[in-house]
């Protein structure tokens, strides 16, 4: 037994639909500008450039279904995406071979602290105040891909106290799922325990205190997340 000079910190798991198992994280990956109207409507034209990934930390997700409003930020936005959860991995993995790595779906969300992102672009700095402070990342269970098979369409959305914010169609993604994770693999080496948050689509909005957030992708059912 390792002797460890402080408390071993916590790791993080996703509770797996249906089951007593857990699925533990790794990393937690993201894609930037995925839908060609989200990409509009922050000032970007959609074209097919090569995409972009930032991370956030698996201590950043929360599981309670509560969103606790952060610090440094006057405007919080909410960016509902489909999670997916690797089961293996590797590097140059091929369009063709890639859904083989995929144990599973979820809903996740891809909090942004909107003003310091901005900030940080502005300024050619980094993104980790915008995206990957406390809580940043509520998610919820696994679905496994043995009973959802395997996902490229269906609907996504999100309401904000009962209003609907995003509505989309999974469909409506620049870079599909199999084309992230091939790409992904040739910047990092995946491996399972790996999640991917697969890009919001467009309207994304401010949260405050309070704030009901519903979101639904289609065969993974409704993950409502409290802003507190
Ligand atoms: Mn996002």
């Amino acid at each position: 037994m390792t002797n460890l000079v402080i408390k071993k910190p916590l790791s993080t798991y996703l509770p797996v639909a249906g089951s007593e198992s857990n699925f533990p994280v790794r990393r937690v990956y993201c894609i930037g500008r995925n839908y060609a109207e989200h990409a509009r409507e922050m000032g970007h034209d959609p074209d097919r450039d090569p995409p972009f990934f930032f991370q956030k930390n698996p201590d950043n997700i929360v599981l309670d279904g509560f969103f606790k409003y952060p610090t440094m930020s006057s405007d919080v936005h909410h960016e509902v995406e489909m999670i997916v959860a690797l089961k293996s991995g590797g590097s140059s993995i091929s369009v063709s071979s890639a859904n083989q790595h995929i144990f599973g779906y979820g809903i996740g969300f891809d909090m942004t602290r909107r003003d310091l992102q901005h900030q940080a672009k502005k300024m050619g700095r980094p993104w980790e105040v915008g995206k990957a402070f406390e809580q940043s990342a509520p998610c919820s269970e696994l679905h496994p891909i043995e009973k959802t098979g395997v996902i490229e369409k269906g609907k996504i959305s999100l309401h904000v106290n009962g209003e609907i914010r995003q509505n989309a169609d999974l469909s409506d993604m620049i870079w599909s799922v199999p084309e992230m994770i091939s790409i992904l693999s040739e910047y990092f080496e995946l491996a399972a325990g790996d999640i991917i948050l697969t890009g919001t689509p467009a309207g994304v909005g401010a949260v405050r205190p309070g704030d009901n957030m519903k979101a639904y992708i289609e065969r993974l059912g409704e993950f409502v997340v409290m802003v507190h």
